[in-house]
């Protein structure tokens, strides 16, 4: 059977109030009990000397009587004198213990059997013959015997008859007085112990509420309660715990997020590989099957002028894409392994891309393309050389993907502490669905478009990589009308 804390309490502080309270009113009881009993000896113990002062006075005025004739003759007398002096009942027995007179019909003895009654009696007169004093409680009647003095010995006993009537009542009512308070007591330390604990014991209730919140995973947003005292710690001890509970389990998530994100990455890594090797060896074996035909051509024809011309042609072409398609690859493998190749440096924005324009103006003069460079003064933590790659690849496909007589504007601003550069050309554009996807390798918006102008479709992808790696962004912005228009960002450094 389950017995609710509070009850328990209850029942212990009621039980612990009873204790106490029976262990008080015993000793109370005890004390006031002997100190009737004091008192009433010492009450009769004078009534014994005013009856034997009585007993000698009348022994010594009359005439002298043997004290054995004495207590015969006057016995009678004498008992009902004294009874009138003090007020108890008196029973007179002469040295040989033979009662000589009494001022009592025996009534309020009668109750008890009158063989028990006789025998205590007699026992008692017995010792108090022997010149001691002697008591025989016979129901609530105390029978107290004490020896009369002769002139030379003792010549009786008297025997005063003392009611306990009134002191037993008297111990009765203080009995009946502890036992109703004790009553009273009990059944208030109950309900005050029960209200009291009714407290603790929600406050326990809230404790248990909370640590089965916790195992739910529902983790608790502030203490249960505030209490100054043990649970009100115990309350805040269990916040904490729940509190350390969830950011241990929201960072063990967020490592197993990441690391799924990192299983994804990983995974779509290995089949964006797989796919640029594939593509690598596609890209490959075009220009080589292009040198192989002509070299077949020509061990056929080797005297044909016109096929000599035209394989010299194709074949230095063929072999100037191969040289530039193995020097990118070469590149995005090495970007990809060695970071510790590029070396940050202070660079004036202006100043540099003022360098990549003059550097391609004779290019692009070659196709008639005209180059502006608009560039404000700014300063970006960045690898030169990734720099000049990044800037020459997109002004290479600014100047292959231009129409004639087209033209190329570079501009740089400096804005929100970032270093803005866009580079606007007036050729082909690029389709909107492609926007993405000119950045992933080997993509080409027009494959014969780009073979035409030398491209491999992994410039873009090459920029990309390089910008990232300096901590920047590159954007296709939609253009309207003609052209295409590249913005890339960079953090600018004061
Ligand atoms: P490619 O070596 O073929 O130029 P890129 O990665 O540099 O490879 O470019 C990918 C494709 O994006 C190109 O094939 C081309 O179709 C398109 N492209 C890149 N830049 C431009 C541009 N300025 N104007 C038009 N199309 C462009």
């Amino acid at each position: 059977m389950r017995i609710s804390i509070k009850l328990k309490f209850s029942l212990f502080l009621a039980v612990l109030l009873i204790l106490a309270l029976g262990v008080l009113s015993y000793f109370v009881l005890q004390g006031v009990e002997k100190n009737q009993q004091t008192q009433t000896e010492v009450y009769l113990a004078q009534h014994v000397k005013t009856v034997n002062l009585r007993v000698k006075q009348t022994y010594y005025t009359g005439t002298r009587l043997e004290p054995q004739t004495f207590m015969k003759q006057r016995g009678r007398g004498l008992a009902t004198e004294l009874a009138g002096f003090t007020g108890l009942g008196v029973t007179l027995y002469d040295a040989q213990g033979l009662q000589v007179g009494s001022s009592i019909q025996d009534t309020s003895i009668q109750d008890h059997p009158a063989v028990d009654r006789q025998s205590g009696v007699n026992a008692a007169l017995a010792y108090a013959l022997q010149n001691k004093i002697a008591y025989e409680a016979v129901g609530d009647t105390l029978l107290y015997l004490a020896p009369l003095q002769g002139p030379e010995e003792q010549m009786g006993v008297v025997q005063l008859q003392y009611s306990l009537k009134s002191s037993q009542s008297f111990l009765r009512t203080l009995q009946n007085l502890f036992l109703t308070t004790g009553i009273a007591v009990l059944l208030l330390s109950f309900i005050i112990g029960y209200l009291y604990f009714n407290r603790a014991a929600a406050a326990i209730g809230r404790l248990k509420k909370a640590a089965e919140d916790i195992r739910r995973a529902e983790y608790i947003q502030a203490p249960p309660f505030r209490r100054k005292d043990e649970l009100g710690e115990l309350a805040e001890g269990i916040y904490f715990m729940s509190m350390e509970i969830e950011q241990s389990i929201a960072a063990k998530d967020e490592e197993q997020r990441k690391l799924q994100l990192a299983i994804h990455k990983l995974q779509a890594l290995e089949q964006q590989q797989k796919q640029y090797i594939g593509n690598i060896s596609h890209e490959f074996k075009t220009p080589l099957t292009s040198i192989k035909a002509y070299v077949d051509l020509l061990n056929m024809y080797d005297d044909d002028p016109k096929l000599l011309l035209e394989a010299k042609a194709s074949i230095a072409k063929e072999t100037q894409r191969l040289y530039e398609m193995v020097e990118k690859v070469l590149r995005v493998s090495a970007l990809e392994k060695y970071d510790f190749e590029s070396q940050a440096e202070l660079l004036e924005v202006a100043e540099g891309l003022r360098d990549v324009c003059s550097r391609m103006s004779g290019k692009a003069e070659r196709f008639g393309i005209t180059i502006s460079c608009d560039a404000k003064p700014a300063h970006i933590w960045i690898d030169k050389e990734s720099f000049m790659h990044i800037f020459i690849n997109l002004l290479d496909n600014a100047i292959k993907y231009n129409v004639p007589q087209g033209t190329i504007h570079v501009y740089s601003e400096l804005r929100d502490n970032r270093v803005r550069i866009t580079i606007r050309d007036s050729g082909i554009g690029i389709p909107n669905e492609a926007r993405e996807r000119i950045f992933e390798p080997f993509y080409t918006v027009n494959r014969d478009r780009s073979r035409q102008s030398g491209g491999t479709g992994l410039g873009l992808s090459l920029v990309r990589n390089l910008v990232e790696k300096q901590n920047g962004s590159i954007t296709l912005l939609e253009s309207e009308g003609e052209g295409s228009v590249f913005e890339l960002s960079f953090p600018a450094t004061s």
